[in-house]
């Protein structure tokens, strides 16, 4: 069954030492059940961290956030555990991460089927023939015999053991060559195919068209959308509207723009010869 994730004016605090870093400012993102959704923008700008929270590793400090029927904010530690066990697959960045290395393929998968109760388990080898490793044995290598893209198609079989609704997987390309990137994305989109809602964090612009839908996080929240390769800038809750890079080089910061609703219903942007300096 796929699970659908709906983010309220989500808010993430790192507290340390201090002082706070604020990495998510008011995050509003709904993923429809069975979508797949490519997370991307500049290194910091929270995608990991979102990340974590749709996972329920990280507690929500504001906002909503519910995936499935599951409202994370009001989750018990028991229930996130049982979330991650069973409905919320999550392959961390490095596919190393998500593996023992002294197990085969097959044992991994099995090892991360234990102790989840109350579903139809996969057979192993099912889950790694979606992911293109159940030929030529890969089934009973060990991680490291295993090339580096078939190593992150098996942290993504892991990742699917136990038949999650959704699977979250953080740069599951980087660092791969062309082949082996394009390997991982057909797995990817069998188990779009096969009924999962995915999210992936990226860096890597093919990645975001291959998966139809992009979100660009910018400074801890959506600031812009793409669907089918067109771009949308996003209007945040507080009216305001990240610019793309082309027409903020046109309207550098401070410039003042008068903004002129249009009886055909589009809206100019009209920039003044004064700046806000200026008006200073
Ligand atoms: P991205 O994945 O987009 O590169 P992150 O979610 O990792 O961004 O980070 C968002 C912000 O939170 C950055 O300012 C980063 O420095 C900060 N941050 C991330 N992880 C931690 C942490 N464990 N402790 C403190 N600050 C962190
Ligand atoms: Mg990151």
């Amino acid at each position: 069954m796929s699970l659908a994730v709906t983010c309220r004016g989500l808010v993430y605090i790192y507290r340390l030492e201090g002082y706070d870093v604020v990495a998510l400012s008011g995050v509003d993102l709904d993923i429809s059940p069975g979508e797949s959704v490519a997370l991307l923008g500049p290194s910091g700008s929270g995608k990991s961290t979102l990340l974590s929270l749709l996972a329920g590793l990280l507690p929500p400090s504001a906002g909503r956030l519910t995936v499935g029927r599951h409202d994370l904010v009001r989750a018990t530690p028991a229930e996130l555990q049982a979330l991650r066990a069973t409905d919320v697959g999550v392959v961390l960045q490095g596919a190393s991460r998500n593996l023992l290395p002294y197990l085969t393929a097959e044992q991994n998968i099995r090892f991360a089927q234990r102790g989840v109760r109350g579903r139809d388990l996969p057979d192993p080898r099912e889950v790694l023939a979606m992911v293109g490793l159940s030929a030529r044995g890969r089934n009973r290598q060990r991680p490291q015999r295993l090339s580096p893209g078939e190593r992150q198609r098996l942290a993504l079989a892991v990742g699917l053991a136990a038949r999650p609704g959704l699977l979250l997987a953080d740069e599951p390309t980087s660092q791969l060559d062309t082949r082996a990137r394009d390997e991982v994305l057909t797995a990817l989109d069998a188990v779009r195919r096969a009924g999962t809602t995915v999210v992936v964090v990226t860096h890597d612009p093919d990645v975001g068209l291959r998966m139809g839908r992009t979100v660009t996080i910018r400074d801890g929240r959506v600031g812009a959308e793409g669907r089918r390769g067109e771009d949308y800038a996003v209007v945040g809750r507080d009216g305001t509207v990240h610019l793309p890079q082309e027409v903020l080089r046109m309207l550098p910061p401070g410039t003042l723009v008068g903004v002129e609703p249009q009886p055909d219903g589009t809206v100019l942007l009209v920039p003044s010869p004064a700046s806000v300096e200026d008006v200073q």
